[in-house]
């Protein structure tokens, strides 16, 4: 049964239900009180003026009951157009944003987000309209999300791809060398499509939230040095100083062990690469409020206002050519941002422009 049905029927059965208790109380209660009165008022008369008062008390009970029946008829009718008028007034109120609620959800099923509702009251409905209009934006801002990593994921894979098949074209025609030095190269390239396909399934775990965190009580001095040991002989190979500045008092972090070092290698892997040999990159740790804040700070080729903005989106290169030839995919500083946070702390980059390095820092709690 339809929603403006129901009220309707709501309104009628409360007024039907009055009106019969209230007839009940008046075939009942009214007429005995009435006669009671009336009996009062005529004390102990016998005789002629007994009988009259008698039959005068009948007539009056009489017109008595009928006046109250007429009245109420009239109230019973004056009700039911009231209760018509009202059910209908409230069911529009409730039915129309209901209705226009169930036809914007079809809406939405076909892939069209970018409708919305609009009600001017303040109640429950306004609160459940709230709700959808918001669930349409998110699912809008999801799909946007969705269509821009199809076009980057394709993007992405095109370029090696292409650059395999024209390879390998050029080696049937013969106009490359059938040499180790083009085989290498064709491997180079197939070595960025693997690495890139890592990187997305790490992207896409990550941003589900699907990385599982071992959170334990860590001292970040044995992270950074264990870190900074591996990756020491690269920064040494390209002349590149490696500096620590990290007091061994520091308290523990709340933390989890590995994914803290695949954070600081990922930050350590940047700085090496955007530092010119003979730059200095330095790794320092320090107190910030309740956590402990670790900083990269390089002398690299830094960074201008608008990218540091967009750094930590996937996908975003400063200079795409340079960094497509080094292997880069911007994808690596979205994952380092995703597991930071899953460790309750921040990340952030900080550049006094082009040219001037680059601090990268994040922060673990304490604990
Ligand atoms: P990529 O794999 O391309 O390095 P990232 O997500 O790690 O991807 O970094 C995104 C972009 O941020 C890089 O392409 C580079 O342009 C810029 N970037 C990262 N680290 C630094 C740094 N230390 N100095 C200057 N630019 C950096």
């Amino acid at each position: 049964m339809k929603l403006s049905y129901k009220l309707f029927l709501s309104y009628i059965i409360v007024i039907l239900v009055a009106m019969i208790v209230l007839l009940t109380a008046t075939a009942f209660v009214a007429p005995a009180n009435f006669t009671e009165q009336m009996r009062h008022g005529r004390g102990n008369m016998t005789g002629m003026m007994g009988q009259q008062m008698q039959a005068l008390e009948s007539e009056l009970e009489a017109d008595f009951r009928n006046a109250v029946n007429s009245a109420l008829l009239i109230a019973g009718v004056v009700a039911i157009a009231t209760s018509i008028g009202v059910s209908w007034f409230v069911s529009q109120r409730i039915v129309n944003p209901i209705r226009s609620l169930v036809i914007l959800s079809h809406r939405i099923a076909g892939g069209d987000y970018e409708q919305r509702l609009q009600v001017d009251t303040h109640d429950e409905l306004a609160e459940l309209v709230d709700s959808f209009n918001q669930m349409a934006t998110a699912l809008a801002n999801t799909e946007t999300m969705r269509m821009q990593l199809l076009g980057d994921v394709t993007h992405e894979l095109k370029t090696p791809l292409t650059s395999i098949k024209g390879y390998m074209e050029g080696l049937q025609d013969g106009v490359l060398p059938a040499t180790p030095e083009t085989y290498q190269l064709i491997h180079r390239e197939a070595d960025r499509l693997q690495r890139l396909v890592q990187d997305l399934q790490e992207l896409s775990r990550a941003e589900a939230g699907e990385i599982p965190m071992r959170i334990t009580s860590c001292r970040l001095q044995d992270i950074i040095s264990l870190v900074v040991k591996q990756i020491r002989p690269q920064f040494a190979e390209k002349n590149i100083a490696l500096v620590l500045d990290v007091p061994e008092t520091l308290p523990t972090v709340k933390a989890d062990s590995d994914r803290t070092a695949q954070i600081l290698t990922n930050l350590l892997g940047n700085a090496l690469q955007y530092t010119e040999s003979g730059g200095t990159v330095e790794v320092k740790a320090e107190h910030d409020g309740n956590h402990i804040r670790t900083t990269v700070i390089d002398t690299g080729i830094g960074l201008a206002d608008q990218d540091r903005e967009q750094i930590f989106q996937r996908f975003y290169r400063v200079d795409k050519s340079r960094s497509r030839r080094s292997g880069g995919s911007g994808i690596g500083l979205t994952v380092a941002k995703h597991l930071v946070e899953a460790q309750a702390g921040e990340i952030s980059v900080y550049s006094e422009g082009i040219g001037k390095g680059s601090r990268f820092s994040f922060t673990l709690p304490i604990g």
